[in-house]
């Protein structure tokens, strides 16, 4: 992932029942998420975070916004 190095920002599935695909990938500040529970994503949604499934990796769709 070499745009983590200049952006510095990491990406992380957030699921949300409501979303078509049960979630989506959004962007945060950092460099890696450092355990919180919960952030402000880049584009300003307050995300409950946790460690992501692989299928959520595979299937959620990338925060266009
Ligand atoms: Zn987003």
């Amino acid at each position: 992932m070499a745009t983590a190095i200049t952006e510095r920002r990491y990406w992380l599935p957030i699921a949300n029942p409501k979303e078509r695909y049960g979630g989506t990938r959004h962007a945060f500040d950092g460099r890696r998420w450092d355990g919180d529970k919960s952030a402000i994503s880049i584009c300003g949604k307050k995300a409950k975070m946790r460690k992501a499934t692989e299928i959520e990796w595979f299937s959620f769709p990338t925060c266009t916004s």
